[in-house]
């Protein structure tokens, strides 16, 4: 029996109208600490935006 992986928000802090979704593939800046995001659709890098828990596109509550 395999295991199942929790895909789940994993490394990709999105709410669930954002996530899985294509984002152009041009680098913004993070608000949060001036990191550049994997796309200028993004308000938050990754990292801040797990660390407040937050969609990283529209910054809604997770
Ligand atoms: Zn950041
Ligand atoms: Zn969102």
């Amino acid at each position: 029996m395999a295991k199942k992986r929790k895909s789940k928000h994993v490394g990709d802090p999105k709410c669930e109208s954002h996530f899985g979704q294509m984002y152009a593939a041009v680098m913004g800046s993070c608000k949060g600490c001036g990191n550049p995001t994997a796309s200028s659709a993004f308000q938050l890098c990754s990292v801040c935006a797990k660390k407040r828990g937050k969609c990283q596109v529209c910054l809604k509550k997770l």
